[in-house]
């Protein structure tokens, strides 16, 4: 007997590999009713007209390519899924870290840093237009998540 549990024990992976971080992210597309397209370097979430819901990922090698397909999930299901578009990304990485199986690594939440960094850059050259990407407001999530990126290149902007 105790032989017997030596080996099931063995068999089972004191982490999740890769194969299970896989899984994962299937049993919520199929919980969700979300079909997985081709695999795309960039994730991206689509809410059809008539409500079927698609994601594209890029291929699961590990923590970050896992955390990005919760967040594309987390676009299709999570709440504030439509705020403004800064918000939404953060809320989308709220759900993202509220559903992983996995304790995120510092790298993988400085990656989620940086990807707001990259949204925050991208609507602060746009602030000239018309309708311009709207900032977070200061209470918002959007900072917490933002500072993980570990860089202040424009404190300014830093939540207070
Ligand atoms: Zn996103």
């Amino acid at each position: 007997m105790a032989f017997r549990r030596r080996t099931v024990e063995r068999e089972v992976p004191r982490r999740p590999g890769v194969a299970l971080l896989e899984a994962h992210v299937k049993d919520l597309c199929e919980e969700y009713s979300i079909t997985i397209a081709s695999a795309s370097s960039r994730g991206r979430a689509i809410r059809y007209v008539g409500g079927a819901l698609e994601i594209a990922i890029p291929e699961i090698r590990g923590q970050v390519t896992y955390l990005i397909a919760l967040h594309e999930i987390g676009h299709l299901v999570g709440a504030g899924r439509s705020a403004p578009r800064l918000e939404a990304e953060a809320n989308a990485w709220v759900w993202a870290l509220d559903n992983t199986e996995v304790e995120p690594t510092d790298a993988s939440l400085k990656s989620i840093g940086r990807r707001l960094d990259g949204y925050l850059e991208w609507a602060l050259a746009r602030q000239y237009r018309k309708h311009p990407p709207r900032i977070p407001p200061p209470d918002h999530v959007f900072w917490r998540l933002r500072a993980l990126s570990g860089t202040s290149r424009d404190a300014s902007w830093a939540a207070p």
